[in-house]
């Protein structure tokens, strides 16, 4: 991704725990829990602040943090761990969620990152869940017009496609910007079947708006670079970049646990989410960042977190 490949920006994704206040029936069971299993707030700052400790050490001043879940919103510390994220350089914080959350609690949301850049919100829609449509919808109006970046992602479940298709519309025509994901089954059985009509609809339904004046005073490129061998120069966007076919850097030097890292639900420590290297450690234990890019030994990277590393042949 471009805004690695030219600003000192180190890449964090952060899973606080797999406990989710919903139970849609497509879920992979692996990534939810109806049990609370978060990770304990101080050990989530204290792996937080050595993970940027390594990184200030490998050359990077800038970060962003990707905090996710299960819902990661059901935190309890939630609030007090984005609050301590204050870097003097550029920072940034994404975070999935359902949004089930009332109002009250993302008014201190906004208070409680108004010191991050960027703030980007992927708003996951589920109709199997505990709000209508319209109170979803308000949700991130108000969030957008609090200055948070928000995308409103869908999985079309092909056995409810046409509802979920007319829900995208009613999103689509209140200014949102819809991603529509196909169903993957997990365990890597891969996507479910769709007719080639549904296929195209996926990626050309709704177009994105162009980018908001607030948007595009941050001057970050957050496309994809492609170098290739006849030196041609290409960008992309990241939801391209696997449909294209650019997703195999097996022996390729990976930025993945140099620039980038992953650190899962159960306080284990990756260079990126679906990479098969061994763990770099733990939060518990302890664990060490590659000091520069290493090889890649995962034959497809099909993760699109993992995917935004920078990767050279
Ligand atoms: S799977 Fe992707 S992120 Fe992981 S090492 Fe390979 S190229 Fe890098």
């Amino acid at each position: 991704m471009r805004e690695c490949l030219y600003h000192p920006v180190f890449l964090i994704n952060f899973e606080l725990g797999r406990y989710c206040n919903y139970a849609c029936s497509y879920c992979w069971p692996a990534a939810h829990s109806a049990i609370r299993d978060h990770i304990p707030t101080e050990i989530v700052i204290e792996g937080l602040a050595e993970i940027r400790r390594q990184a200030a050490a490998n050359g990077f001043t800038e970060f962003v943090y990707n905090i996710s879940g299960g819902e990661p919103t059901l935190h309890p510390g939630y609030l007090d761990i984005i609050a301590s994220l204050t870097d003097p350089a550029f920072h940034s914080i994404e975070l999935v969620s359902n949004i089930s959350r009332g109002q009250r609690w993302w008014e201190r949301f906004i208070a409680a990152s108004a010191h991050f850049q960027r703030v980007f919100l992927t708003a996951s829609w589920h109709d199997e869940g505990n709000q209508s449509r319209e109170t979803f919808n308000d949700k991130v109006s108000w969030l957008r017009q609090q200055g948070v970046q928000s995308c409103i992602n869908i999985v079309m479940i092909p056995q409810n496609w046409d509802k979920l298709l007319a829900d995208a519309e009613y999103f689509y025509q209140h200014g949102n910007r819809i991603a529509l994901r196909r169903q993957d089954l997990g365990d890597g059985q891969g996507p479910v079947g769709y007719s080639q009509e549904q296929l195209a609809l996926l990626t050309t339904a709704f177009p994105s708006p162009a980018r908001s004046p607030e948007t595009m005073r941050i001057a970050r490129p957050l496309d994809y670079e492609l170098h290739h061998d006849d030196g041609a120069v290409t960008t992309m966007p990241v939801t391209s970049v696997p449909t294209a076919g650019n997703n195999k850097f097996q022996g390729w030097r990976c930025h993945a646990g140099y620039q980038m890292v992953s650190v899962l639900a159960n306080g284990v420590v990756r260079r990126g989410m679906m990479c098969r290297d061994r763990p770099l450690g733990t939060l518990s234990g302890g664990f060490q960042l590659f000091p520069q890019p290493a090889p890649c030994i995962t034959p497809i990277c099909h993760n699109t977190f993992d995917l935004r590393a920078c990767k050279h042949k």
